[in-house]
């Protein structure tokens, strides 16, 4: 099997090298290989995505990802900036279904900005449709003279859009997640249940929406559905996040919705991310940026990324058991007490992110 390894801006580089180095000492057998992406391969090679990049990764059995963009390149035109290339990604390699678990660690519950007795063993699941909605919708730009209001005026659009088929494949893909959450005890025991958060009210792309996933639930009747407006949902996710097993939702609700839930946790440095397409070929990365302001310090956290490399296993590489031993190690690396600067807290020991790849790396080595 191969893997594409895109280190990317930022952090990016720093993180990747201890996922790569967890994947070292578990023995498998797996072809790796790197590439430039964003702001690196742009300044570079003139492209955030260049062409032997996107020919790499689609050759992959799965790419590990670290993060892409820095403001040096805000000015740059937007086909040009760092974060085109993950959406370009994302695109190519059909990469429809983001998976974004928030899992709050038992260790780690004094680091939400929640109280604890909120976060205490949450495991909630966010899935993401990744290919369509405002981000991708057609058509867009800018006009200066539209007609109405404000003739004269200049003015910026973007066309917000689902079509049936899109709805349907992330629908199946967030029923079928609910039910083996529920076959291994997840959801605190209380059965496989979607919230699909929408827009209905005022949005005819998410009455569309709603109506698709209602129909769609008719083929699981083990599964609890229920639907929340988007404004609601935000509210809900700090009022009570341990009611929600999987939350279902668009592009954009989901960029949003799935940051607030990874501030629940404590750390977005403690998140993983996977994006699959429909052969379960996927992308996987931390759920955070480029972090730039952190960037080659020795002190970001490379927990999301190594857990993104165990849910690479588990999900693409069809390696089950190896996944559970890069998160139980990345648990007693925790229990030990280590914690990078983001989610150290008094009494704990810190450390920087290399130590912080050792110390997992020692304890995969020991299980
Ligand atoms: P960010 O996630 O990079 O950083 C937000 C905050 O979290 C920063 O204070 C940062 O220091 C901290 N942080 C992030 N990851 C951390 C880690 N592993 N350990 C410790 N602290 C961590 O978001 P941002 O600052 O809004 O964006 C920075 C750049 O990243 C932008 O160019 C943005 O476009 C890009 N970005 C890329 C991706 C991606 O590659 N998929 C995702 C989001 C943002």
């Amino acid at each position: 099997m191969n893997i594409a390894i895109l280190s990317g801006d930022g952090i990016g580089p720093e993180i990747v090298a201890e996922a790569v180095r967890v994947l070292d000492v578990l023995d498998l057998r797996f072809d790796t290989e790197s590439a430039l992406v964003g702001g690196a391969a742009y300044a570079a090679l003139g492209h955030p995505l260049p062409e032997a990049t996107l020919k790499l990764a689609q050759g992959a059995d799965a790419v590990l990802f670290g993060a892409v963009g820095d403001w040096k390149y805000d000015t740059l035109e937007r086909s040009l900036r760092p974060e085109q290339a993950i959406l370009g990604l994302r695109k190519h390699l059909g990469l429809f279904a983001n998976f974004r678990p928030a899992i709050c660690h038992a260790q780690l519950t004094h680091a939400s900005s929640l109280k604890p007795e909120l976060v205490a063993g949450l495991d909630i699941l966010i899935v993401r449709e990744l290919t369509g909605d405002i981000y991708f919708g057609r058509p867009r730009g800018r006009r200066d003279a539209p007609d109405g209001e404000f003739t004269g005026h200049p003015e910026a659009f973007d066309t917000m859009r689902y079509t049936r088929p899109e709805i349907e494949r992330i629908a199946h893909v967030a029923f079928q997640a609910a039910r083996k959450r529920a076959a291994a005890g997840g959801h605190q025991g209380a059965g496989a249940r979607v919230t699909s958060v929408d827009k209905a009210n005022v949005l005819e792309t998410f009455q569309f929406w709603r109506d698709v996933v209602t129909e769609v639930h008719a083929q699981y009747p083990d599964v609890a559905l229920d639907h929340l407006y988007v404004d609601n949902a935000a509210m809900q996710l700090v009022k009570a996040p341990k009611a929600f097993d999987v939350i279902v939702t668009g592009n954009m609700f989901g960029d949003i919705l799935s940051d607030e839930a990874a501030m629940l946790t404590g750390s977005i440095g403690m998140l993983p991310s996977a994006s699959l397409n429909a052969q379960n070929r996927g992308l996987y990365e931390p759920s955070h940026g480029s972090a730039p302001d952190i960037a080659g310090k020795n002190i970001a956290n490379p927990l999301a990324t190594i857990l993104s490399l165990a849910m690479m296993l588990r999900y693409s590489l069809n390696q089950p058991e190896a996944a559970l031993r890069v998160e139980a190690a990345v648990t007693r690396v925790l229990e030990s007490g280590l914690r990078t600067a983001d989610i150290w807290s008094e009494g704990t020991q810190r450390v920087g992110t290399r130590e912080m790849g050792s110390a997992v790396v020692a304890a995969v080595k020991a299980a």
